[in-house]
């Protein structure tokens, strides 16, 4: 079994990874800080696997720390690097924070792999590199644009060290996914996102206004130039993002992949957040109380992907719809109820 290093493995998208990978014969290790994550996402893994799975409580920014775990695990054949921060408005009130973090956690990773000759790395991007988009759908060719925020930046910053390592001569062959929006958790429901304290992302809020934690959603603006005027996303079930990164990493190792490719991650769709709303209450049966409210500054009025190039080079394509992955969201939030209540 080839073995995998996951950096952020214990995070959201990351943790549905590690179940992926094992179910397509990898051997997942993690790397994880616990900085945005909680041990009992590695309890649903084990849960889900029915084993668990070796994690190395550490930090990428530390060198030391990672170079010891190489040299524990011997052979690791490839990377998927998720470990980053990520909440927007948090990077603007504190950029050092980010950039420290996030791009050094890359150079360093890509220092230690380099040392033990480890050469195939994933990378986490996100479709915020795109900006605000001149034409829909957005292609892997769409010019990439200057980042609305610090963490926007790194995402862009991280793209062009990998760009740099490639035309350097370098042996190193990378991967850079461009996510669009990740949502909804795994159909078991032992796994899912964790937000920290307030949600900033959009279904973490349906969910928890759903289940009387938050009073009422507001969609932040109805005059945007849209069919209802509110924004509109691309909203990708976490599981099948999960899965764009198995077959990432299934062409690194195969040997097919070029010194740095991109990929759109999404599913092709683009859905109002009035829809998604809707979609919601559809799946579910539950009525959501939210009202409009004011535009949130640096949303993006509308950005969804093209597919074609994951699907053609990749085979990739998403199999979930809109209210599956709504629905998964809420049994996910209905099992955080649960636990947290016995608790
Ligand atoms: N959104 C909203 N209310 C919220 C959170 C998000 O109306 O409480 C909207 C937001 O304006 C955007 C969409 O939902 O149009 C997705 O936002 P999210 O923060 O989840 O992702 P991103 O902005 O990064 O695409």
């Amino acid at each position: 079994m080839k073995k995998i290093l996951v950096t952020g493995g214990a995070g959201y998208i990351g943790s549905h990874t590690v179940v992926e990978l094992t179910e397509a014969g990898y051997e997942p290790i993690i790397v994880d800080n616990f900085s945005n994550s909680e041990e009992r996402a590695l309890e649903g893994i084990a849960s889900i696997l029915g084993h668990e799975v070796t994690c190395y409580r550490t930090d990428c920014n530390d060198a030391a720390a990672l170079t010891d775990v190489f040299e524990k695990e011997q052979g690791i054949a490839g990377v998927i690097h998720f470990a980053a921060y990520k909440a927007v408005g948090e990077s603007v009130a504190e950029p050092i924070k980010y950039y420290h973090n996030n791009i050094g956690s890359l150079t360093t990773l890509l220092q230690v792999m380099e040392k033990f000759q480890v050469n195939k790395l994933v990378f986490s991007s996100s479709c915020t590199v795109y900006g605000i988009p001149d034409q829909l759908p957005v292609t892997e060719l769409t010019p990439v644009q200057k980042a609305n925020s610090p963490y926007g930046n790194t995402k862009k910053i991280c793209e062009e060290i990998l760009t740099d390592l490639a035309v350097s001569g370098s042996d190193m062959r990378s991967i850079a996914l461009r996510y669009f929006n990740p949502i909804g958790a795994h159909p078991s429901a032992k796994i899912g996102e964790l937000p920290l304290g307030v949600p900033n992302n959009l279904v973490p809020f349906i969910t928890q206004t759903a289940a009387g934690i938050r009073q009422e959603l507001t969609i932040f603006g109805d005059d945007y130039d849209t069919p209802d005027g509110t924004c509109i996303r691309d909203y990708v079930h976490v599981v099948d993002l999960a899965k764009a990164h198995v077959v990432a990493v299934d062409r690194l190792i195969s040997g097919k992949a070029d010194n740095i490719e991109f990929f759109n991650v999404g599913t092709g769709t683009g859905n109002t957040v009035l829809e998604a709303v809707q979609a919601f209450e559809r799946a579910t049966g539950e009525k959501l109380n939210y009202k409009i409210g004011p535009r949130r500054p640096g949303d993006v009025p509308k950005i969804y992907a093209d597919v074609t190039k994951a699907t053609e080079v990749l085979g990739f394509k998403t199999t979930s719809t809109l209210e599956e992955a709504m629905q998964s969201a809420w049994d996910w939030q209905m099992h955080l109820q649960q636990t947290s209540s016995k608790a």
